[in-house]
């Protein structure tokens, strides 16, 4: 017979070993955060407060924003494009990392939906960075093609004209956030096709002809996050890959899976602290 108390150590030992391998797989296991941003606004800018502009939670600062890019460009980050995730660390077998990247720490910049705020206030300071630092920083779009150039309610929406030019210039990277931002999840599969579809095909068309067109829309981030099976099954007949909106980061372990890379969640009060922690690998 085995005791109670011999079973109660048994057990503790059990946890204790089992907390340390999930502990030291996390620290041993090389993580990428992929930051999901939506509008990027002059927040001390009147025209932009209430009640000229409701506030969202999903806005952020420009200025923040310059500081998380400044500082990640001061630690020697790569900014990643989302052929670069797909070549390097999706495709099998896999592209091998340039020399070059290979021990630098990896950044993918992210925004959501194409507001043309963003576009305005971003494209500039991306000039400047360049300018400045010599580091040239690309930053993945998701549009959705239905909306651009189109006024919003509240916000309106960049047009083909002006993510072109940020391709132009070498900063943009267009990748598909389906044609009218409709929830995957809830429409049937003949809308999913005509979504997916429709959005790859006029973000091609709206970029044709520039330099690296082939690597405009081959990804897509779901609205709102939201995939299941049936709607995937036709996003991966158009898409090479698939972005969620999760908070989390990506951990490259063997079971990392294309249609389901995680992106950081980022609001008006995530601090440039916190994103430099979770840029740097922190849970926090
Ligand atoms: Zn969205």
């Amino acid at each position: 017979m085995v005791s109670n108390a011999k079973l109660r150590r048994w057990a503790i030992a059990f946890i204790f070993g089992l907390s340390l391998v999930i502990v030291a797989g996390e620290i041993l296991v090389e993580k990428i955060a992929i930051f999901g941003f939506h509008d990027i606004i002059d927040i001390d800018n009147p025209q932009k407060q209430l009640p000229r502009r409701p506030e969202f939670s999903a806005d952020y600062s420009i200025d923040k924003f310059e500081d998380f890019l400044r500082q990640l460009v001061e630690r020697h980050y790569w900014f990643l494009s989302s052929n670069d995730l797909y070549n390097y660390y999706y495709k099998q077998p896999a592209a091998p990392l340039p020399e070059i990247y290979k021990y630098r720490p990896k950044v993918m910049i992210t925004i959501d939906d194409g507001y043309r705020d963003a576009h305005l206030n971003v494209l500039p300071l991306l000039e400047r960075l360049y300018r400045e630092t010599g580091e040239k920083i690309t930053v993945v779009w998701f549009v959705n093609s239905s909306f651009m150039g189109v006024p919003g309610t509240y916000l309106d929406h960049a047009s083909c004209e002006e993510l072109r030019e940020g391709v132009i210039r070498g900063y943009y990277d267009i990748q598909s956030h389906g044609a009218n931002h409709d929830n995957l999840t809830l429409i049937s599969e003949e809308d999913v096709e005509k979504e997916v579809g429709r959005s790859q095909q006029e973000l091609r068309d709206c970029l044709a002809d520039l330099e690296g067109d082939e690597s405009i829309a081959n990804h897509i981030s779901y609205p709102f996050g939201a995939i299941n099976k049936n709607a995937l099954e036709i996003v991966e007949t158009y898409h090479e890959s698939g972005y969620l909106y999760n908070t989390r980061s990506l951990r490259l372990t063997p079971f990392r899976d294309r249609y389901f890379i995680p992106r950081q969640t980022v609001n008006r009060n995530t601090s440039v602290g916190r994103l430099l922690r979770l840029a740097a690998g922190g849970w926090f």
